[in-house]
């Protein structure tokens, strides 16, 4: 059985044929720029990347492209699309209402769109990518997984803000939490590297990538994670603030004369390591700068590690112990200084870094503490699409 795996974002949908049997990728791709001048990328397994200018004015004309491409006589996978069996879909957000994935139906799109409000940029995105996918198969079965549904086992006192109640009560304002699917695939396997059983399991899991989190997985549970009601909690991000004191809002207001959007737009785009370093974003331009003695660079790196050292320490405070602290996502798989820096603050866990494991390991599952270390750390490569498609397959059978 072939499950396409979709992630639909505004002008983009991102696309993973994958052979649920083997958990072999057949081919995978990118459409960019959709309803501005469209380009699809596409490389199918062991073949060459392919790139070619398309016009989608659209996520229809889009998925119209990647199914074309899929069944290409030269450089396809398949045959018809009878050879795809089922489509799994990121969806962002699925506030209260999805605790887990689901089987796609207009209820569900409905009970989706009522989490609009909650994920203005992405939900609407990720439903286009539903309705173009529904139109060009009709009759395929397609599975919903959310990005906050591993989540929505928090207890109340890790969701609820210190606002008053009535906003949770009007419109469930509270931490709802993100990278759900990575957090969920990482911390399954991260048990069966221990050999312990999952529900016996006090987890760690940092998911750095230019969007970051950090959930505390025990017994099998999300019980806190960094982001919140919106992905721009927590952690200092890319170009994402993470926490700040929610006064600065107004103090900006004031002193530079930005209104509520222009705000919400430096929170989002122009802060984190981006707007501390000056406008690095990619922590390989980072690291080259700080190793080349630059401030900015080096204190943004130093921010991003120190705000993750303080979450795993609350963490560790929130289950009452760690067993396995996991590494993951492009930062956390591939830069071994910030995994080191990180792992400088943990010494009164008894955590101790091989340091000549970690130097130079990238995108490779490996443990990365000493065997003396009392937590096990590793880096644990995350793969979401194998978790959406694992997921769409189970929901199924
Ligand atoms: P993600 O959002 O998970 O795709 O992660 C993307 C980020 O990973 C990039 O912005 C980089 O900062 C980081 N990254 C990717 N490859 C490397 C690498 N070899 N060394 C350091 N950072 C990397």
């Amino acid at each position: 059985m072939n499950v396409l795996v979709i992630n639909c974002g505004s002008s983009s949908l991102k696309f993973q044929l994958i052979n649920a049997e083997t958990e072999a990728t057949l081919a995978k791709g990118i459409c960019e720029r959709i309803g501005i001048d469209g380009a699809l990328t596409y490389k199918k397994t062991g073949g060459e990347k392919e790139q070619s200018k398309k016009d989608m004015p659209t996520h229809k004309e889009a998925i119209a492209f990647v199914l074309e491409a899929l069944m290409n006589e030269a450089t396809g996978v398949v045959k018809s699309l009878d050879e795809i069996s089922a489509v799994g879909h990121r969806l962002v957000h699925g506030g209260e209402e999805f605790s887990s994935s689901v089987v796609i139906n207009e209820e569900v799109i409905k009970g989706v769109e009522a989490c609009n409000d909650l994920a203005p940029l992405h939900n609407p995105a990720n439903l286009t990518g539903v309705r173009a996918c529904q139109e060009a198969m009709p009759g395929t079965p397609m599975v919903g997984v959310f990005d906050t549904a591993f989540h929505q086992t928090m207890p109340e006192h890790a969701y609820i803000y210190g606002l008053p109640f009535e906003y949770y009560e009007k419109y469930k304002v509270r931490r709802y939490g993100f990278h759900g699917t990575s957090h969920s695939f990482v911390s399954k396997r991260a048990a069966e590297i221990a050999g312990k059983p999952y529900e016996q399991m006090k987890t760690i899991v940092c998911h750095l990538g230019n969007g970051a989190s950090v959930c505390a997985v025990l017994n099998g549970k999300s019980v806190d994670t960094s982001m919140g009601l919106t992905p721009l909690e927590g952690l200092a991000m890319g170009t994402r603030s993470g926490d700040v004191d929610p006064a600065i809002l107004e103090f900006l207001n004031k002193k530079e004369g930005l209104d509520i959007a222009q705000i919400m737009n430096v929170l989002n785009k122009k802060s984190g390591v981006y707007g501390i370093s000056g406008g690095l974003s990619d922590f390989r331009d980072l690291t080259e700068k700080r190793l080349a003695g630059d401030h900015q660079a080096t204190i943004a790196m130093e921010v991003f590690a120190y705000r993750v050292a303080k979450y795993i320490g609350s963490y560790v405070a929130a289950m009452n112990g760690v067993d396995f602290i996991a590494f993951t996502a492009g930062i956390g798989e591939n830069d071994d200084l910030v995994r080191s820096d990180v792992m400088e603050y943990l010494g009164y866990l008894g955590v101790e870094l091989d340091k000549e494991v970690n130097t130079g390991l990238r995108g490779e599952e490996k443990r990365i503490s000493t065997e003396d270390s009392k937590v096990e750390v590793w880096v644990v490569p995350t793969d979401e699409e194998l978790a959406i498609c694992r997921e769409t397959v189970s929901l199924l059978q």
